[in-house]
């Protein structure tokens, strides 16, 4: 196999706040391919986010090492959290320009790109809305079409449909699938839910309880393109049973 986008060896981070230290991560050693979707699942404070700080580069390892390409450089990153947090007073098209314009770029790429990211995640539609007259599911697909903007190596999802009522949440899982079986960006993408993991990626990756050491790297062998009936195919089914048992939610 070819050299891994992102090496993430013997990873620690322990923070040192008033009450002393607090040992968040300890030891996660993984890689991610290029192309790749790895999902992240663990239990509440298990230092998901404090991976994905990590790996954007927000947040300096204490011990260990992130490398990209072999080489001991940040890569470009897309970020979305569980809020869209889009500025209220830009419509939608004008969220999306927003790190087009913030990176200097002429205004013909920043329409083009613009325009063709809002498609991609089918709101054309909505392009002239403002935010407080998209619904949540809506907000988040801008989120995410103003993080794959500026094509960055991989998108970084921290819970991304955390916030949405559940059939909305599966229906963001279908559309989130759809747009990375059109870019391929790599993505690692912290969610709480086992289907959605399945659903979605290459690999998942479970972590134990505080610190957050990897208790589990498992491959997700089911045939791509996958559609949403694969929830009901016994190989999905086998692998849920295999991540529920190792999981401690
Ligand atoms: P998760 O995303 O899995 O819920 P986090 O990465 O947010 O977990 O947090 C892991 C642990 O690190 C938690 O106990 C949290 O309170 C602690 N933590 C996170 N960020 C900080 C910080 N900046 N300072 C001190 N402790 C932190
Ligand atoms: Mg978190």
């Amino acid at each position: 196999m070819n050299e891994p986008l992102i090496t993430v060896s013997h990873l620690g981070v322990t923070f040192d706040d008033a009450s002393g230290d607090l040992e968040a991560i300890d030891d996660i050693s993984f890689s991610l391919h290029d192309q790749e979707f790895l999902c992240v699942l663990g239990p509440s404070g298990s230092g998901k986010s404090t991976l994905l700080r990590v790996l954007a580069g927000l947040l300096a390892p204490s011990t260990g090492e992130v490398r990209f390409h072999g080489q001991n450089r940040i890569p470009k990153v897309g970020l979305v959290f569980q809020h869209a947090n889009l500025m209220p007073w830009r419509t939608a098209i004008e969220n999306i320009k927003l790190p087009l314009e913030l990176a200097g770029e002429s205004e013909e790429t920043i329409k083009a790109e613009s325009e063709a990211m809002i498609d991609l995640v089918g709101l054309k539609d909505f392009s002239l809305s403002y935010p407080d007259d998209l619904s949540g599911g809506m907000a988040q697909r801008i989120a995410i079409a103003r993080a794959l903007v500026q094509k960055p190596d991989i998108l970084l999802l921290d819970e991304p449909f955390g916030a949405l009522d559940a059939l909305t949440r599966e229906r963001m899982g279908t559309e989130l699938l759809r747009i990375w079986q059109s870019t391929h960006t790599a993505v690692v993408m912290v969610t709480h839910s086992i289907p959605e993991a399945l659903l979605l990626s290459d690999r998942v990756l479970v972590l134990s309880a505080r610190p957050g050491r990897v208790i589990l790297d498992m491959p997700v062998t089911l045939p791509r393109p996958r559609q949403e009936q694969i929830r009901y195919s016994t190989e999905f089914i086998d692998l849920e049973r295999t991540l529920r048992e190792s999981i401690q939610l």
